[in-house]
């Protein structure tokens, strides 16, 4: 099963696939990394808001995959944008993952302090820290702001994105600075098994409804990080380069957009 790579801004490219860890503690994440390791997967996706870099590192390390063979993301948390502690906060990000360098650093909020934050992470990338740079719930409004203030474009945006909420007009800049998008809740949480459609669709191809699900994310070329601590499901949510999605049944998955947003809403938030 070969995962397909998108292309980055700068020159760099991420596997389209990787694991989601929010919430995994007490030893479930490292489990699920090196078992998503052992499968295929070569992208992990953590925070040091999830307090689980620490696991996350030992999962590598206990999968025996060498570092340079994993893309390796981590997010910068609001107090630390606030506070101008940006480098510090990457650093120890590091220091828990026992690795030198990040994949990929965003800043997981558009807090106060962001602009001072994005200067640090520019400054990071051109010490070698990490290999790219980018955000994480910015609206249209709140990249065109920082592009302005900077110059320097993000690599990718991860938002929330799936069936249910698309965020066309954020997309459509993204595209247009040629900002790739990486879709976090992919699965709805889990709540995607009242839609009859991925029912039907699921009949159809004789894939789940979580395949359907991420196979039009892939299709869409969307970037996409589904968690699972669950072997099976890990396993289950790689299976999605062997079969294509005809145009008419994504046209019919893109018809169920609603704008219903399952976590946070980036222009009303309280942390
Ligand atoms: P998700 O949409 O990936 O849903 C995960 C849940 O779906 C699991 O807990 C499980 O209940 C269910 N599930 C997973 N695989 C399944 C399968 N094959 N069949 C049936 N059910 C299945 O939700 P998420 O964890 O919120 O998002 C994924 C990742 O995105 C997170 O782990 C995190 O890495 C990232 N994230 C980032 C932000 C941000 O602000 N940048 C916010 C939320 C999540």
């Amino acid at each position: 099963m070969q995962v397909t790579d998108v292309s980055l801004n700068n020159g760099t490219t991420i596997p389209q696939l990787g694991l989601g860890v929010y919430k995994a503690l007490n030893g479930d994440e490292t489990r699920a990394v090196t078992h998503a390791l052992h499968v295929g997967y070569r992208h992990i996706d953590t925070a040091a808001i999830y307090h689980n870099e620490e696991g996350v590192g030992r999962g590598i390390r206990q999968a025996g995959v060498a570092r340079d063979q994993v893309y390796l993301t981590s997010k910068i948390w609001n107090e630390d944008i606030r506070h101008g502690r940006t480098t510090e906060a990457l650093d120890e990000s590091l220091k828990r993952l026992a690795t030198d360098y990040l994949d990929l650093a965003l800043l997981h909020w558009p807090v106060d302090g962001r602009l001072v934050a994005w200067q640090d992470l520019i400054s990071a990338y051109d010490a070698g820290k990490v290999r790219s740079i980018g955000v994480s719930n910015f609206t249209a409004e709140h990249i065109e702001k920082l592009i302005d203030a900077t110059g320097v474009v993000p690599a990718l945006n991860q938002i929330e994105f799936h069936p249910y909420l698309t965020q066309p007009s954020i997309s459509e800049t993204c595209r247009q600075h040629r900002i790739a998008v990486e879709a976090w809740s992919p699965l709805m949480q889990g709540k995607f098994l009242k839609e009859s459609l991925f029912r039907e669709l699921s009949e159809d191809y004789r894939r789940t409804q979580a395949q359907i699900i991420l196979r039009w994310d892939i299709q869409r070329g969307v970037i996409t990080i589904p968690k699972s601590i669950t072997p099976e499901r890990i396993e289950e949510n790689f299976h999605i380069f062997d079969f294509t999605l005809n145009e008419e049944d994504m046209s019919r998955i893109d018809a169920l957009e609603r704008n219903l947003r399952f976590g946070p809403d980036p222009e009303n938030f309280d942390f």
